[in-house]
């Protein structure tokens, strides 16, 4: 039972590898010279996505989280394992899951090479492994006073649904449809952290809250941040809820945008712009470095904001 599901839905070719899925271990040949980045996010059902969500989008997201950190890293995507507890072996479910996971993976070249499968509470564990060549891994800790800050896409949206499904925001439902795809079908900025090599100096992608995230880059840096909230970038649909305290607290401290923060010396803004450009992902200059410690954001009127949360911590409630 276990084999033949594994065959069915899990067993594709992996040209990539020396030796796929199906035996005690893939054997993996990385490309000599090359760094392996390594990373594994786990997805819980009635914590990372509900019941009712599809399964193809599950198997999108449980892959796109993972694409994140290493597009936030810098790597280029190479091999993956999943890991997966299912309370049954429900076939219609497992084929649209894996329909969803490998769109993913084919987007991003990236092949599935192994795993395992056991009955259990729904949960997904996704490892990754990318390849950066040495000393261009984009990591947190190399953000300096005078550099810029900046973030790809859109901020807040994903969280502006989760709000809206939780009616904790209300908003017009065209606007709500709008958003949603955020949170149900997260786009890794992979290409872009390939792109940002040798011109970032720091990077994290955004997934529990901008600044909360941006938050372990000045610690890891030793430095601060000042940034100007007028400045952040937003879906259009989104700018007409910012007056609401929960709206700006989904763009400030709201999960799951799987953006990338970045930040690059100012003799680098062409560059940025360029990789953006070349990578066909809008990118925007949201505030600077500064060598004080602490997390500035001012207001339109030039006050700094205060904020009752900065981000999604999964042991604060
Ligand atoms: P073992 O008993 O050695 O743990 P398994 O029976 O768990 O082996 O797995 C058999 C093969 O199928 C292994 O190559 C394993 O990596 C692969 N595999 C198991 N589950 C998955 C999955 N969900 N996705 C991809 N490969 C899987
Ligand atoms: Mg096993």
């Amino acid at each position: 039972m276990e084999f033949s599901l594994i065959a069915r839905h899990f067993t594709r070719p992996a040209p990539g590898a020396v030796l796929g899925v199906g035996d005690d271990c893939a054997l993996l040949a990385p490309t000599p010279g090359m760094q392996l980045a390594v990373s594994t996010d786990m997805l819980l059902e009635g914590r990372h996505f509900m019941p009712q969500d599809g399964p193809a989008g599950i198997g999108h997201k449980a892959l796109a989280v993972n694409l994140s950190d290493l597009a936030a890293m810098g790597a280029t995507p190479r091999w993956a394992t999943l890991s997966i507890a299912l309370p049954a072996a429900d076939d219609a479910w497992l084929t649209a899951f894996a329909r969803g996971f490998f769109r993913m993976a084919d987007l991003h070249g990236i092949e599935l090479v192994g795993g395992d499968t056991t009955r259990g509470a729904l949960t997904i564990a996704v490892t990754v492994m990318g390849e950066v060549p040495p000393d261009a891994a984009l990591r947190r800790d190399g953000a300096r006073p005078g550099d810029d800050v900046w973030v790809s896409g859109v901020l807040g949206s994903a969280a502006a649904a989760l709000a809206y499904r939780q009616a904790r925001l209300s908003m017009d439902p065209l606007d709500a449809a709008r958003v949603l795809p955020a949170l149900y079908l997260p786009t890794p900025r992979v290409e872009l952290g390939i792109a940002l090599r040798g011109v970032a100096s720091a990077a994290i992608d955004v997934s529990d809250g901008l600044l909360a995230d941006l938050g372990h880059v000045l610690e890891r840096s030793g430095v601060g941040a000042t940034l100007e909230f007028a400045t952040l970038p937003v879906l259009p649909v989104l700018h007409k809820y910012l007056h609401k305290d929960v709206a700006r607290e989904c763009v400030l401290a709201g999960g799951d945008d799987y953006e990338l923060c970045f930040t690059a010396p100012a003799a680098c803004r062409d560059a940025v712009l360029a990789a953006g450009q070349q990578t066909n992902v809008t990118v925007t200059r949201i505030g600077a470095i500064t060598a004080e410690a602490g997390l500035t954001v001012r207001d339109t009127d030039g006050k700094s904001m205060q904020f009752a949360k900065t981000g999604y911590d999964h042991f604060d409630e």
